[in-house]
């Protein structure tokens, strides 16, 4: 039996270093996450407090960013973290691309000095939690139109307002919240605040009843009068500019994550087609399994080229954003039909926990949805080929 990457010849493509980081974040969650996911994902809960701090003893918080205590790799490097994580759960990968994509990549890219000595330290570690709050009710896809805002009171800010859909916001200790603190100004009045949760007036409930991303914990934030000082304000971020500098860098993670993701979807179909007998021989001896196999194998052959592809071009600091969006509407969408079709050749085995296909497919529900819907970059991608926007 040969792996689907080796028929395309990935392995060559990899440096040894890489492959080597891949190996030790592979054998931590081997030990430390593998074994409990199902039960995770059954009781709709995940210890992040526990799995933080492992996770940032192995560098992956903030991983590629430089100083701070962050690992400072290459965004390649950070890309294949990503895809081993996410090969164990989504909800897993999401935990380390909050942390380090989104709240500490918003504080390093557009914090003072003094709020990244106060928090990347810590947060590299996992002793510090963060999350990053841009999505409200009513504004998903279109952040610009948010309602949640900060009044200049003095000297200091005073923010009122919800966001809905917080990863890690109930178990947060600082949320990097967007508001607007303008009004009629637009998307130009957008600016980011950084704010420790235990601030009077910040509460995050939890989000319950999830059917993707259980392995996750997700909430709303709610923001009443919460008073904060001048220097909580993100002062080099104005404009949607800010948050979406963040949601690309967490879009990259993503496109290599989904493609984990559907990887152990089909590792664990090859293993289960060749022990399972059925009409008297081996399913992967019928031509009807191995069509699925061999075009399940082509396209996530393909999405890994693409992935380490993008990845080299952030190396080489040419990504554009609308290669990004191709990546990411690639690889969630042909993961998600990946982890579907290996379903089916799993029968009813499929539908249970014992197997992770499902808890995958279920899962990239929500990465397919969160950091630009498959719409939301398909605009994206038109706009950069037509030189039309076709989003309003
Ligand atoms: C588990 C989970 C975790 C999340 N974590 C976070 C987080 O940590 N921080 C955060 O800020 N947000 C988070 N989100 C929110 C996520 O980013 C939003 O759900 C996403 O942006 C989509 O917004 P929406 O759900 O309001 O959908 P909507 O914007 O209401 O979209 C509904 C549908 O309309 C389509 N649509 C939208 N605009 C157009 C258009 N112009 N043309 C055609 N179709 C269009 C969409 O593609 C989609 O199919 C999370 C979401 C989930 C599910």
């Amino acid at each position: 039996m040969t792996h689907p990457f080796t028929v395309f010849g990935i392995d060559g493509l990899i440096e040894d270093d890489e492959r080597d980081m891949q190996r030790s974040v592979r054998a931590v969650l081997d030990e430390a996450v593998r074994p409990h996911l199902a039960d995770w994902f059954e009781a709709g809960s995940v210890p992040v407090r526990e799995l933080a701090p492992r996770f940032g003893e192995l560098g992956l918080l903030g991983m590629h960013l430089e100083g701070y205590g962050c690992a400072g790799t290459s965004a390649t490097a950070y890309g294949l973290a990503c895809l081993e994580l996410e090969a164990a759960d989504s909800g897993i990968r999401s935990l380390v691309s909050v942390q380090g994509s989104l709240a500490m990549f918003a504080i390093h890219r557009w914090g003072s000095e003094e709020q990244k000595e106060q928090w990347l330290p810590s947060m590299a570690a996992g002793e510090v939690i963060g999350c990053f709050g841009l999505t409200e009710q009513d504004f998903g896809s279109n952040p610009a139109g948010m309602r949640t805002h900060a009044r200049r009171d003095g000297g200091d800010w005073v923010l009122n307002g919800s966001k809905m859909w917080i990863t890690n916001a109930p178990v947060a200790d600082v949320a990097v919240v967007w508001a607007q603190t303008e009004r009629d100004a637009g998307p130009k009045g957008i600016r980011g605040f950084v704010v420790p949760t235990d601030t009077p007036g910040f509460s995050a409930p939890e989000i319950t009843k999830k059917l993707s991303l259980r392995a996750s914990v997700t909430g709303e934030i709610v923001l009443e009068d919460v008073r904060l000082p001048e220097s909580a304000l993100l002062p080099q971020a104005a404009g949607l500019s800010g948050p979406l500098s963040c949601l690309n860098e967490a879009r990259f993670g993503i496109i290599f994550g989904a493609v984990g993701a559907a990887r152990d979807c089909l590792e664990t179909t090859l293993s289960y087609v060749r022990d399972r007998e059925i009409f008297d021989k081996p399913l992967a001896a019928y031509q009807l399994t191995q069509a699925k196999l061999a075009d399940m194998s082509l396209e996530l052959g393909k999405a890994m080229l693409l992935a380490l592809h993008l990845g080299r071009l952030k190396d080489a600091g040419t990504l554009r954003p609308e290669q990004v969006s191709l990546g990411k509407l690639n690889s969630c969408r042909e993961s998600i039909a990946i982890a579907r079709e290996c379903r089916t050749l799993l029968g009813a085995n499929g539908i249970t926990l014992e197997y992770p296909v499902l808890r995958h497919a279920n899962n990239l529900e929500s990465v397919r949805t969160y950091e630009g819907t498959d719409e939301i970059h398909q605009l994206t991608i038109g706009r950069a080929l037509t030189g039309e926007q076709a989003f309003r």
